[in-house]
């Protein structure tokens, strides 16, 4: 029964992170242009008001709103990650997933996360944008996050572990579980992409493997 479950369930989901106004555009149009080739619809990881100072090094392109618009029309899915990107608490392991490293969620108070969820969900709002998923930057969560993500109406994150898609204090965890391109025949898998930090190679496996997987 499990097995069979788990069986229909096949999939892998592909989840960008970091898109923000300041990217390697040189490889997210790389990138589009082979989804589109495959008619694949990944899930943009969208950093509402982007402040990171390392990602703010990448080229800008001030029509960024229009060209989320455009992939949200071609179904990509737009998720919320995080609101700033800058992270301000240490988590020493303590948050919700283990993850451990800093946050820019974990360890504040509720009213200071909601704010920040508020926040970004009103950018996303002005360009007419509507938000059903989150994922935090660093994958580091805490009680009071799920509590906030509740109170704005957020019942999904993309992140955690496991193999199959499972709740928890009423939100449902689609798992994260791979940093590499590596695809097990089994489970709804979402596969982690940083292309700020792709060099051509990556590119090429990338492709390599959407080749191999595109059915999935
Ligand atoms: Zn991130």
């Amino acid at each position: 029964m499990i097995i069979n479950k788990i069986k229909e369930n096949t999939g892998i989901l592909i989840r960008f992170d970091d898109i923000a106004p300041n990217m390697n555009w040189k490889m997210m149009d790389k990138c589009e242009k082979l989804l589109n080739e495959y008619n694949i619809q990944p899930v943009l990881g969208v950093i509402p008001k982007n402040q990171d100072e390392e990602l703010l090094n990448y080229p800008l392109r001030d029509d960024f709103w229009n060209i989320i618009k455009k992939w949200k029309s071609k179904k990509w899915s737009i998720a919320m990650h995080g609101y700033t990107h800058v992270y301000d608490k240490e988590t020493f392991k303590k948050d919700f997933l283990n993850h451990g490293g800093k946050s820019e969620f974990f360890g504040h108070t509720y009213e200071e996360q909601l704010t920040r969820l508020k926040s970004g969900l009103k950018v996303f709002d002005d360009n007419d944008i509507e938000i059903d998923t989150f994922f935090a930057p660093n994958h580091t969560y805490d009680l009071n996050t799920l509590n906030a993500l509740k109170d704005v109406g957020i019942f999904k994150v993309i992140d955690g572990y496991g193999l199959l898609p499972h709740t928890f204090n009423n939100i449902k965890f689609i798992p994260q579980l791979f940093y590499k391109l590596i695809f097990l025949p089994f489970g709804i898998q979402s596969t982690q992409i940083h292309i700020n930090y792709w060099k051509d190679k990556d590119f090429i496996e990338f492709e390599n493997f959407i080749k191999k997987n595109h059915q999935k």
